[in-house]
């Protein structure tokens, strides 16, 4: 298993006696072309269908997990197509998420470079309590990769943000993405 994952370990929430229900925005960003949309498609629909784009300016998709101290976490996925046609509207996709989602392509060095661009503009116009989340997708394409894993370790670590390696194509690290980034919510303290 090459797949890793890094990030602030946050302690699981310690058994909260209410069981909450979370909304959550999150935002995907990355170069087009780096598995976006099928990471979308793979977590709500349980699908890799490269051929079909879901990506549209100003839709969502929603998904909701339960965790085991009972907590549920709805995610609206925001997910834009060409990014950069949009980049005056960059704010107003930014606001209130708290989850941002910044992919790479494991093959495509030029998309770890740009993923770094994403996050320094997280850093900037995000919310400063934003969950981040590195990922570096197409983890099956392991005799292409041009992305050493440690490469991605690193930068996550140094921007403190969660990192795991995931494949849409065999759903390898899919939904712990998503778990991984529920655990880390900051929860509404118990009234
Ligand atoms: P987006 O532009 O970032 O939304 O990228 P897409 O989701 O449209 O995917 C772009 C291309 O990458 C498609 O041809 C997919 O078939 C392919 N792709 C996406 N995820 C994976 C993956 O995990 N493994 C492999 N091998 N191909 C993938």
């Amino acid at each position: 298993r090459t797949s890793g994952r890094l990030g602030g370990l946050n302690s699981e929430n310690g058994g909260a006696p209410d069981a909450k229900n979370l909304r959550v925005k999150l935002v995907l960003l990355g170069d087009s072309g780096v598995g976006k949309s099928c990471i979308v498609l793979r977590f709500v629909r349980g699908q890799f269908d490269p051929t079909s784009k879901v990506t549209v300016g100003a839709s969502f998709l929603s998904q909701t997990i339960a965790l085991q101290d009972s907590t549920t976490v709805k995610f609206e996925i925001w997910d834009t197509a060409g990014q950069e046609r949009y980049a005056a509207l960059a704010p107003l996709y930014y606001r209130g998420a708290a989850v941002a989602v910044v992919v790479y392509d494991i093959t495509s060095p030029d998309s770890f470079t740009k993923a770094q661009y994403w996050v320094k503009e997280l850093q900037k116009h995000g919310s400063p309590d934003i969950v981040m989340a590195l990922v570096g997708n197409k983890a099956d394409l392991q005799e292409k990769r041009e992305v050493p894993v440690q490469d991605g370790i690193d930068y996550a670590e140094k921007n403190g943000m969660f990192f795991i390696e995931t494949s849409a194509k065999t759903a390898d690290n899919i939904n712990q993405l998503f778990e991984e980034i529920a655990k880390r919510l900051p929860r509404p303290s118990p009234s």
